[in-house]
C-alpha cells in the first residue's frame, strides 16, 4: 500500500512567482521530512469551494496570498487573536475537523527584526510607517505589540490611513504625504510598505535628512534585497533590515502547524532565495 504524505499549499491569483514552495521545499528536505507543498492558482469566485474542500484535494492546510487573505478570514472556524484583529488570514490548518487560521505576517514581521536588529524596540515609541494598503495593517499590529504609541501613517491617498488610524486606534495618526519630512523627527522607525522600490516600480524618493541616525529603517520589499531606501539610509549611518526575513518567518507556523516540527530559518534558505531573487538559480 503506498504511504499518504501530508500535503499542503499557497493559494492565490496569480500564484507562479510565490516562493514559497522553495521554503517549505527546503525545510522538508533539511528535516528529512516526507510531504509536499505546492501552488494553487484559484480565481476568486472558486475560493470558498475550494478552501471547503481542501481536504479532498489531498492538503492539510494551506498558505493564502492576495486576493484571498480576507475571503479566508472569513471561511474558519476558528481564527487566531491577530486574524480576529486584521480581519485577515494566511495561514489555514485542520485541528480535528475545525478550521484554524492565522495571521503570520505580523509575526513575520517582527521576527525578522528580532533576528537582524536585537533589541530594536528598547527604547520603541515613535515609528513612521509609509504607506497604508494590506501589509501595512499587519505593521501597525506588530509595532503596537512592541510597545510603539506615536505611528504616523503616512500614505498618498489620505482615505485610507484614515480609515486604519480608526480601526487600530489614537496611537495611529493619518498624515499626509506632504507632512512626511517633519514626521520623521524624533522616529525610533521607519517602515516602507508601499511598493515604492519594487522591482519594476518607481522609486522610493523622500529626503531623510530630519530623521535620527539611530533610527532603524526596515523595508518590506524585498526585490531587491537592498532597496533605494534601504541603500540610503545606509549610507547616512541608519541601521537597516531587509524585507526577505519578514517571507521566511511568516512561514514558520505553517509548516509546523502541517507537518509537526518547527522549522529554523537557516542562513542556508537565506542564500537560497536571494540566490533566485539576484537570478542566480532558475
Ligand atoms: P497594497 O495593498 O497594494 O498597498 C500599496 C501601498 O503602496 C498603498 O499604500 C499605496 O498608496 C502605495 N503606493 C503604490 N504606488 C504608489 C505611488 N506611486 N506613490 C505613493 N504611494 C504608492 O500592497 P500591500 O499588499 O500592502 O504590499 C505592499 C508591498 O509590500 C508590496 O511590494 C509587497 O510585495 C510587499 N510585501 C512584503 C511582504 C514580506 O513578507 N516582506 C509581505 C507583504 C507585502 P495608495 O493607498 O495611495 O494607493
Amino acid at each position: 500500500m503506498s504511504e499518504i504524505m501530508p500535503a499542503a499549499c499557497v493559494i492565490g491569483h496569480p500564484i507562479a512567482h510565490s516562493r514559497s514552495p522553495m521554503i517549505h521545499g527546503y525545510w522538508l528536505n533539511q528535516l528529512g521530512l516526507k510531504g509536499h507543498y505546492n501552488r494553487e492558482d484559484v480565481l476568486p469566485e472558486n475560493f470558498a469551494e475550494f478552501v471547503r474542500s481542501l481536504r479532498d484535494h489531498g492538503y492539510v492546510g494551506c498558505n493564502v496570498t492576495l486576493p484571498h487573505k480576507e475571503a479566508a478570514f472569513r471561511l474558519l472556524d476558528r481564527a487566531s487573536a491577530r486574524a480576529q484583529h486584521l480581519q485577515v488570514a494566511n495561514t489555514l490548518w485542520f485541528e480535528g475537523d475545525v478550521l484554524c487560521g492565522d495571521n503570520t505576517d505580523v509575526e513575520g514581521f517582527i521576527a525578522n527584526l528580532d533576528d537582524r536588529a536585537p533589541h530594536w524596540d528598547t527604547h520603541l515609541k515613535k515609528a513612521v510607517i509609509l504607506g497604508a494598503g494590506g501589509a501595512a495593517a499587519s505593521i501597525i499590529v506588530g509595532l503596537q505589540e512592541r510597545g510603539a504609541t506615536d505611528i504616523r501613517l503616512v500614505n498618498r491617498t489620505i482615505e485610507k490611513a484614515e480609515i486604519l488610524a480608526h480601526r487600530f486606534g489614537p496611537t495611529v495618526h493619518p498624515t499626509p504625504w506632504s507632512d512626511l519630512h517633519q514626521s520623521l523627527t524624533d522616529a525610533d522607525i521607519l517602515v516602507n510598505t508601499t511598493s515604492l522600490g519594487m522591482k519594476g516600480q518607481a522609486e522610493l524618493d523622500i529626503d531623510l535628512d530630519p530623521l535620527p541616525r539611530k533610527a532603524l529603517v526596515t523595508d518590506i520589499v524585498y526585490v531587491p534585497l537592498e532597496t533605494g531606501l534601504l541603500r540610503q539610509a545606509k549610507q547616512r549611518g541608519n541601521p537597516i533590515v531587509d524585507g526577505l526575513g519578514m517571507l521566511l518567518f511568516q512561514a514558520v507556523p505553517g509548516f509546523e502547524h502541517w507537518f509537526g516540527q518547527r522549522p529554523t530559518v537557516t542562513k542556508e534558505l537565506r542564500s537560497l532565495i536571494e540566490d533566485h531573487i539576484r537570478g542566480v538559480t532558475p
